[in-house]
């Protein structure tokens, strides 16, 4: 408990500095845009610049895209928690998950619609998602499944990190080449990457563990090196006080509790 504290105190600050950078990044790479764009529309008709401040422009978007997502870490506190159809929400997703893959990759779905709701935030797990099927892409260097499944599960008895109670575990998994060990031990520190640098952040997983554990659930990754990894979010299932009354489930979630 004490190296939970720790690490809690650890992440608060670390989120605290994030955000300060991130934010005065992000207003001085509007500045820069803004100029660019006003170059670029007063640019005379000279070609051979015009590749230049294309340039120019899309590196200010990429350092520009990065901030939001380092904001988006630093901002775990501000959640907004409603009831979420996992089966809906998954599915709304596929165009977008299907545009981030490649074309030697295929991405599949099983996930049954009697699931009851989950109480977290929709955009924030829009945005977890997205990075565990990128996490899985960038693991498949030469073709492989995406796979995405939902099921609720009941803990009757709870452990250190789960209290007892209704979840559903939605998980990603991927044929990659899984992680060693020491990566394992490491994937949910801020900032831990593989990725080389430019490639990858290391906020993706702290991400997703932020704000699974933010919603009362836990994550949990398995991997096996050369086989593939498997990260499970496990969510509190919605109790029915938290559905607005026209949103209440028609499902047995009473019953169920
Ligand atoms: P990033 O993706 O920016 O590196 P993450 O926090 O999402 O940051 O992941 C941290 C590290 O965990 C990755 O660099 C990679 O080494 C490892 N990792 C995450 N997801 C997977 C996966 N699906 N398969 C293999 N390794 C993974």
């Amino acid at each position: 408990a004490r190296e939970d504290l720790f690490q809690a105190q650890k992440l608060e600050a670390i989120g605290q500095l994030t955000g300060g950078i991130a934010h005065d990044f992000n207003n001085l790479l509007m500045a820069v845009l803004g100029s660019l764009e006003i170059l670029k529309k007063r640019l005379p008709d000279d070609p051979s610049l015009m590749p230049l401040l294309q340039n120019a422009i899309q590196g200010a978007e990429r350092g520009a895209a990065l901030t939001q997502r380092m904001l988006a870490f630093s901002r775990r506190q501000e959640l907004h928690m409603a009831p979420i159809g996992v089966a809906g929400l998954i599915d709304g997703m596929m165009n977008f998950f299907e545009r981030s893959l490649r074309s030697d990759l295929t991405i599949r779905t099983d996930i049954p619609d009697s699931l009851p709701p989950v109480l977290s935030d929709a955009v924030q797990l829009e945005s977890a998602l997205l990075n565990l099927v990128v996490n899985a892409r960038d693991a498949m260097t030469t073709g492989g499944t995406v796979t995405i499944t939902a099921i609720d599960v009941h803990f009757a008895q709870g452990d250190d990190k789960l209290q007892p109670g209704h979840y559903v575990k939605i998980s990603v998994s991927d044929t990659g080449e899984g992680m060693d060990p020491e990566t394992l031990a490491r994937a949910t520190t801020p900032f831990f990457t593989t990725k080389g640098v430019g490639k990858g952040t290391g906020l993706g997983l702290p991400m997703v563990q932020g704000l699974t554990e933010q919603s009362g659930g836990r994550l949990s990754i398995d991997s096996e090196e050369g086989k593939g990894t498997t990260v499970s979010l496990f969510l509190p299932v919605a109790r029915l006080e938290d559905c607005p009354e026209e949103k209440k489930p028609a499902s047995d979630l009473s019953a169920a509790r």
